[in-house]
């Protein structure tokens, strides 16, 4: 795995210069899709609002809109050929991809018949990841990004709510304890297997802030390449547990103390627009408006 300031081997040279958010460069260069066809969720993060998308890469605005397999990789089509600079196409919601597996399979499958030239790329919180290493190695998925907020299952317990598995509702530190090492387990057997793993983390003061130096000593270890640091967006009109409970959200200084901190560990991303679940285009644009799916256009 690599530490800050290491060179590439060529071969994830060549991953991360084509996906615009592993690359700095690359953000000007490509352009990234996601595809909304993951509605449900097995974790209940205090920060989630699902009206915008999983893991809180999400901004205030209006919510996306679901869609079949099928109509994804229409719309897929469509918008390679009126943006050229499409590279990466991810399902990351508006819940959790792994979730809604055969949904999402099913939409990584079309796509990768259908078009595959394209980068495939998936963002999940990590509960099911042990159980969907095979299958996403076996589509090719190039970048996937597991959010972790903490490693520390009594920190945990204050992040989430619950957790399904197997049939069964967890809670509390157990609740935690199972995340945690169903994420680090996931991450470590894909990147064995040279998938290119980014992790994400919300920052929550007063909650995770001490403790995401753990999360990018021991990521960096694991082999994840990137550690993108957001800021939690805890408002009280977005209905989330911690924005109706007035928990605060971090200020600039401080996210930017925590990156510092982390970076001496971990590469950073500090460019991350905290995108919809639909979002289309360069990153810090979002031309999903201009592409909204009719259903004749069904593959
Ligand atoms: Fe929301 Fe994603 Fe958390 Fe599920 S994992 S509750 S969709 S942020
Ligand atoms: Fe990239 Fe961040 Fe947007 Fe995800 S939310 S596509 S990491 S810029």
């Amino acid at each position: 795995c690599q530490a800050p300031g290491e060179p590439l081997t060529d071969f994830i040279a060549n991953k991360v210069a084509s996906h615009p958010c592993y690359s700095r460069s690359g953000h000007h260069r490509f352009a990234r899709m996601h595809l909304p066809v993951a509605p449900a969720c097995n974790l209940q993060c205090n920060y989630c609002n699902r009206k915008f998308d999983c893991s809180n890469e999400s901004r205030p605005g209006v919510s996306s809109s679901l869609l079949t397999p099928e109509q994804a990789v229409a719309k897929v089509r469509q918008v390679a050929t009126a943006i050229p600079q499409l590279s990466v196409v991810g399902i990351a919601g508006p819940g959790d991809p792994l979730a809604n597996i055969g949904r999402s399979f099913k939409t990584l499958e079309l796509i990768r018949e259908q078009l595959p030239d394209l980068k495939l790329c998936l963002s999940t919180n990590g509960l099911m990841l042990p159980d969907a290493v095979d299958r996403l190695l076996e589509v090719g998925v190039d970048h996937v990004t597991v959010t972790i907020n903490t490693l520390d299952p009594d920190i945990a317990a204050q992040i989430y709510a619950w957790l399904w598995l197997d049939g069964e509702r967890y809670s509390g530190r157990e609740a935690g304890k199972i995340l945690v090492a169903r994420q680090l387990e996931g991450v470590r057997r894909l990147t064995e297997k040279g998938v290119l793993v980014k992790i994400n983390s919300v920052l929550i003061p007063g909650i995770n802030d001490h403790s995401l130096v753990d999360v990018s000593r021991t990521l960096q270890q694991y082999g994840a390449f990137i550690h993108n640091i957001m800021p939690l967006i805890a408002r009280p009109e977005h209905g989330t547990v911690f924005g109706l409970n007035g928990q605060p959200e971090p200020d600039a200084a401080m996210l930017a103390a925590t990156r510092e901190q982390c970076g001496e560990v971990m590469p950073q991303m500090t460019h991350c627009q905290q995108c919809r679940a639909d979002a289309i285009g360069m990153l810090g644009e979002d031309r999903s408006q201009q592409f909204l799916f009719t259903p004749t256009e069904t593959a």
